[in-house]
């Protein structure tokens, strides 16, 4: 059996839902399917998930929040109508999103922000389900509270809870095509807790290796993943296989088709990954798989980058020596809430890898203080508008010449190379590179290597 994941751009209309149906009629393997909320139907429009955390900052700001709800009742009806389903769908929706806005309570902000944000998937599962209905197909809508997906209760960043498996392992023994609502669960209190921001690949992955699918499929709108991101290079080359440890890497850095979380549960089952394209079924996809079946020549699989890091490089003489000097640097960031990325370092140096919206002025400027008196260094110095790169290929770390040619590419683009992490990881190497210089980096790394 088959777990089909669809996201919100391949359900932003009806005429994309009616796509979805197709697929799912295609293939009598494909017995679950998880959606995510309506999404972009062009360039400029707002997602539904979008709109309903609108609607509710509103809310909490104003006190009401009339106009902001029916945006999203709009786009729920033009969808509803348009595939002509029965009146009472869009009047349960419309009652659904009143009683999750004037009924919740909003003393705890996150909470009610759960509750308005899993609207979205969970209403856009009541359509496909009664659309699928509506064609003659036995489906069936399944809550996840039903379904027994209980996850950590942290509002907005959920984490699945292990027990969840077992139950959710039942849901293979329905004789209905489940409909699922991606991105949220209930914690075992009961309440809703959504995963971040594009957890319905979480829930999607997790679903699949509950059921022990003999696949997971992620349908997007692009026919597969490619080498390196389209916007940075011309028509980059497709990857038709990768592994989970390359995906992992990749979506990391930058690569957005896949949430870099989704992978681990089909990782530990075992399930293989397919990404594929609503608008191009036929088109093969990407595979994710534990082992790459493809003879590839070509050590480097994929180059990530993404924008938004920051360092704070510390030097101190005789910093080897120094008992307990890393352990005491990292609890000053633990103190202040700061949570890492990487740590390259030195002799006498260190450096400090993290997003930028780990800190802000003042947190900066204590967490600078306290190194300065408990550490006694040197020297400290915080650097901003960083981009991380990834060049990504298992086995990369075990080939020879693989930095030289990536650091003459840059070195002949005129690029800096402000760190270089190699080795840390066996199927990436990581290079540091000022924000204004990431897409010429990018650009001269995938010519070295796809040229
Ligand atoms: N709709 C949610 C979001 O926009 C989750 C998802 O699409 O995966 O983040």
């Amino acid at each position: 059996m088959k777990v089909a994941k669809f996201g919100g751009s391949s359900l932003a209309s009806a005429t994309q839902i009616k796509k979805v149906a197709n697929i799912v009629n295609a293939d009598p393997e494909r017995r679950i399917v998880v959606v995510s909320a309506p999404g972009k139907r062009s360039k400029d429009d707002v997602k539904v998930t979008d709109l309903l955390i609108a609607c509710a900052e509103h809310y909490l700001t104003f006190k009401e929040a009339k106009d902001e709800l029916e945006r999203i009742i709009e786009r729920f009806r033009l969808i509803t109508e348009e595939l002509e389903l029965d009146s009472k769908t869009l009047e349960e929706i419309t009652q659904d999103l009143n009683k999750r806005l004037y009924e919740t309570d909003t003393s705890n902000r996150d909470r009610f922000l759960d509750v308005m944000k899993s609207a979205g998937e969970d209403n856009c599962a009541r359509v496909v389900s009664s659309y699928l209905q509506k064609l003659g197909v036995k489906a069936r809508y399944m809550n996840p509270k039903e379904a027994g997906l209980i996850v950590s209760d942290e509002p907005g960043n959920a984490r699945i809870l292990p027990e969840s498996y077992e139950t959710l392992a039942k849901l293979r023994d329905y004789e209905e095509i489940l409909v699922f609502p991606g991105f949220f669960g209930y914690s075992k209190e009961g309440e809703i807790v959504t995963f971040s921001r594009g957890g319905s690949d979480i829930t999607g992955s997790i679903v699949a290796a509950a059921v022990k699918a003999d696949l997971y499929e992620n349908f997007t709108d692009v026919d597969s993943v490619y080498v390196a991101n389209p916007n940075i290079i011309d028509q980059p080359k497709e990857i038709k296989e990768l592994t989970y440890r390359e995906m992992r890497e990749l979506s990391y850095a930058g690569f957005s088709v896949f949430h870099d979380e989704a992978l681990i549960p089909a990782f530990r089952a075992g399930i293989p990954v397919c990404i594929k394209n609503t608008n191009n079924p036929l088109a093969k996809g990407t595979m994710i798989v534990a082992e790459r079946k493809e003879n590839n020549d070509n050590p480097v699989v994929g180059i990530a980058s993404d924008k938004g890091f920051c360092s704070i490089y510390v030097s101190k003489y005789l910093m080897n020596r120094e008992v307990g000097f890393g352990r005491r640097l990292l609890q000053i960031l633990e103190e202040d809430g700061v949570s890492y990325e990487h740590l390259p370092s030195g002799i006498d140096d260190i450096s400090v890898i993290m997003r930028e919206d780990q800190l802000n002025e003042e947190i900066e400027q204590r967490v600078v203080e306290h190194i300065k008196q408990i550490l006694k260094v040197d020297h400290i110095d915080v650097q901003h508008g960083l981009a991380l790169i990834m060049v990504v290929g298992e086995g990369m770390s075990k080939t020879v010449g693989m930095a030289h040619r990536v650091t003459k590419a840059l070195a002949d683009a005129f690029v800096n190379i402000e760190m270089i992490n190699q080795g840390s990881s066996e199927v990436s190497m990581m290079f540091g590179v000022k924000e204004q210089d990431v897409d010429r980096a990018v650009q001269a790394i995938y010519k070295e290597f796809f040229n």
